[in-house]
C-alpha cells in the first residue's frame, strides 16, 4: 500500500516539484500551504509522515510541530532554509525526527523519508533481534535469551542502530554521527567506550558473540 505523505510548504514551485518526486516514487502526496491548514490536515490521521517547512504563514512549522506531538507522533521531517544549529535543535527537540536543509538533492529527501518510515515501523511494534538478542522499540526492552537487560539511553540507541543495520559493517564515524549527532560533545573513542558497555552486558554476561570489530574499519552486529 502506497505511503501517504503530507507536504506542508508555502513555496508553491518548490512543492509541485516535491509532490511530482514523491509520487513518481510511489508515495501519495497532500499538500498544504500555511501551518493552520498543514496542522489541521496532519491531525487528521491520513497520513504516514509529514514533511513541514518552518518558514510558513499564519502558523510557524515549529508551532504546528509543537501542537502536533500532543496528540500524535507521526515522523515529521521539517524542511528548513536555514543551516542553523539552533534551528536543529529547537526542532529536534519539540519531537521533529529528522530535517533536512534547502536547497536539498531529492535523493537525499528520499533517503530521509524510507528511514523515517523505517523507524515508524519499528516504533509500531517491530522486533529487531540478532541471533538470541531482541529489542522491543516500541517498549524499550531488551531481552537476551528471553532475560532482560538494562540498557543507558545511550546504549539503548547504538544497540538500536547496530540492529537496524544488522551485518553491516558501520565506522565510528557513522555510528557518532548516526546515535550521538549533531549534539556531539566528547571524544570519539566514546563508540569504543559504549561498545565495550555492549559486549559487557551482551557478549559476556550471556557468552555470545554479536557484535564484532572490523579492525581499521568499525563494528558490526551479525548472528553467530
Ligand atoms: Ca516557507
Amino acid at each position: 500500500m502506497a505511503e501517504r505523505i503530507l507536504l506542508v510548504e508555502d513555496e508553491e514551485k518548490l512543492a509541485r516539484m516535491v509532490e511530482l518526486e514523491l509520487k513518481y516514487e510511489g508515495y501519495r502526496v497532500e499538500k498544504a500551504f500555511d501551518g493552520r491548514s498543514g496542522l489541521e490536515q496532519a491531525r487528521s490521521g491520513a497520513f504516514d509522515l509529514v514533511l513541514l517547512d518552518i518558514m510558513l504563514p499564519q502558523l510557524s512549522g515549529m508551532e504546528v510541530l509543537r501542537r502536533l506531538r500532543r496528540e500524535s507522533q507521526i515522523p515529521v521531517i521539517m524542511l528548513t532554509a536555514r543551516d542553523s544549529v539552533v534551528d536543529k535543535v529547537s526542532g529536534l527537540d519539540s519531537g521533529a525526527d529528522d530535517y533536512i536543509t534547502k536547497p536539498f538533492a531529492i535523493e537525499e529527501l528520499l533517503a530521509r523519508i524510507r528511514a523515517a518510515l523505517r523507524n515508524k515501523g519499528c516504533r509500531d511494534g517491530q522486533l529487531l533481534t540478532a541471533g538470541e538478542l531482541a529489542m522491543d522499540v516500541e517498549r524499550h526492552q531488551v531481552t537476551v535469551k528471553g532475560k532482560g537487560v538494562e540498557l543507558t539511553k545511550k546504549e539503548f540507541d547504538l544497540l538500536r542502530h547496530l540492529l537496524e543495520n544488522k551485518g553491516r559493517v558501520l565506522s565510528r564515524e557513522a555510528l557518532l554521527d548516526s546515535v550521538w549527532g549533531f549534539d556531539f560533545v566528547g571524544e570519539t573513542n566514546s563508540v569504543d567506550v559504549y561498545i565495550r558497555f555492549l559486549r559487557s552486558k551482551l557478549d559476556e554476561a550471556f557468552g555470545l558473540k554479536l557484535i564484532h570489530t572490523v579492525r581499521g574499519v568499525g563494528y558490526v552486529i551479525k548472528e553467530e
